[in-house]
C-alpha cells in the first residue's frame, strides 16, 4: 500500500515546494546512513520526496494514492485513470536513439541530482548607514553555515584514501531500472542512494565528517554594497551559501539590506529631500544661502519676495543610480520662519514697514 508521503516529511498537504524541500533536506539529514540513520527510513523519505517535489508526480498521488510510474510497478491501474495512455514497443537498450527512457524521462521530468544535492541558500540581514548606501561600502561579514570539511576538503574521504566510483550506479548517480509491465516495457530512473547521486563513494569516509564533507562553522567573506542601494533590497552573493553533499554545488547568499535613516535629508528613489529655515527679512530681501549636500555644502541664491514653501532644485547632488551612471537631484523647501518674540524696536521697525 502506498504510504502517506506527507507523513513521512511530517508536512502538511498544502505546503509548498520550499517547506517540502526544507523538511526533506532536515530528515535526509538526520537520517543518512553514513550519519548511522536507518536506510530504510532514509529511503523512504527519499521517495516521499521524488513524489512530493515533482509537481506532476505529486498531483498524481494527490489524486490517486500513487504516481503513475508505482502503478506500472504494481501492474498498471484496473481503471486505468490516465486514458488511453500506454505504450507498445519495445526498450531500445543501450544501443542509443530514442528510447523509452527519452520519452519517461520528458513526461516525468528527470530526476534533477544537481538541485537535489545542492547546498542551500542562506539570507541574512545587513544594517548600513545613509551615507554607506548612498556612496556604496564594503563590509565583512560572518556567516555560520555548513562549509567544505576542512579534513576532506569536502570529498567525503579520509584523506590518503581512494574515492571509488559508485558501485551501484557506476557512476552515474542514477539507478535505472526496466520492468514488464501491461504498457510494455518501461524504464524508470532514480537517485542512487548509495552515493547519493554523485556518483561517487569514498573508500574510507572522512572521520570528520563521517563522510558527508561538510562541517558547519564560521566564516567571513568580504561583501562589496554598491552606491545607490535603497532600503529592503537584496544582495546575492554567488556560492557563499551552504556547500552541498560531498562536494555538491553550492548554494548563494542572499543579503537583505536595512539602510539607517538620516536626520538631514530624506530619501525617495535617487532624489533627496530637506528643509531650510530663512527670516522673514531674508526672504524679502533675497539672499544667497549655504546648505549641506550629501557632497558638501553649496550656495543657493535665493530672490527677493521668495515665498515659504518654495522648492529649490539642486541637479546631480541625489543619490548615485544604482549600477547605472548618473545620480539624482536634492530639493530643498525654504521655509520662512517667522519670529515668535520681538524686541521694541523690532516692533516699532515693522509697524512702519507695515506703514510704508
Ligand atoms: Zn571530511
Ligand atoms: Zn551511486
Amino acid at each position: 500500500m502506498p504510504k502517506n508521503y506527507y507523513d513521512i516529511l511530517g508536512i502538511s498537504k498544502t505546503a509548498n515546494a520550499d517547506e517540502i524541500k526544507r523538511a526533506y533536506r532536515k530528515l535526509a539529514s538526520e537520517h543518512h546512513p553514513d550519519r548511522g540513520g536507518h536506510s530504510d527510513k532514509f529511503k523512504e523519505i527519499n521517495e516521499a520526496y521524488q513524489v512530493l517535489s515533482d509537481s506532476a508526480k505529486r498531483s498524481q498521488y494527490d489524486q490517486y494514492g500513487q504516481t503513475f510510474e508505482q502503478a506500472q510497478r504494481q501492474g498498471g491501474f484496473s481503471g486505468n485513470p490516465f486514458g488511453g495512455f500506454g505504450f507498445e514497443g519495445s526498450f531500445n537498450g543501450a544501443s542509443g536513439g530514442f528510447g523509452f527512457e527519452d520519452i519517461l524521462s520528458s513526461m516525468f521530468g528527470g530526476e534533477d541530482t544537481q538541485a537535489r544535492n545542492r547546498g542551500i541558500d542562506l539570507e541574512m540581514p545587513l544594517r548600513v548607514t545613509f551615507k554607506e548606501a548612498v556612496f556604496g561600502v564594503e563590509k565583512d561579514i560572518t556567516i555560520e553555515k555548513k562549509n567544505p570539511c576542512p579534513k576532506c576538503s569536502g570529498s567525503g574521504a579520509e584523506p590518503g584514501s581512494k574515492i571509488n566510483t559508485c558501485p551501484k550506479c557506476h557512476g552515474q548517480g542514477q539507478i535505472k531500472t526496466q520492468r514488464r509491465t501491461i504498457f510494455g516495457t518501461v524504464a524508470t530512473s532514480s537517485t542512487c542512494d548509495r552515493c547519493e547521486g554523485t556518483g561517487k563513494v569514498p573508500e574510507k569516509p572522512c572521520s570528520e565528517c563521517k563522510g558527508i564533507g561538510l562541517k558547519r562553522g564560521r566564516k567571513t567573506i568580504k561583501v562589496s554594497i554598491p552606491a545607490g542601494i535603497d532600503n529592503g533590497q537584496r544582495i546575492r552573493v554567488k556560492g557563499e551559501g551552504e556547500q552541498g553533499y560531498r562536494g555538491s554545488a553550492v548554494g548563494d547568499l542572499y543579503i537583505q539590506i536595512e539602510v539607517l535613516e538620516s536626520k538631514d535629508f530624506l530619501r525617495k528613489g535617487f532624489d533627496l529631500y530637506k528643509e531650510e529655515r530663512i527670516s522673514f527679512p531674508q526672504a524679502a530681501l533675497g539672499m544667497t544661502l549655504e546648505t549641506a549636500t550629501i557632497d558638501g555644502t553649496v550656495k543657493i541664491k535665493i530672490p527677493a519676495g521668495t515665498q515659504s514653501g518654495k522648492v529649490f532644485r539642486i541637479s546631480d547632488t541625489g543619490v548615485p543610480y544604482l549600477n547605472r551612471s548618473g545620480r539624482g537631484d536634492m530639493y530643498v523647501t525654504i521655509l520662512v520662519h517667522t519670529p515668535e518674540k520681538l524686541t521694541k524696536k523690532q516692533k516699532e521697525l515693522l509697524k512702519q514697514f507695515e506703514e510704508e
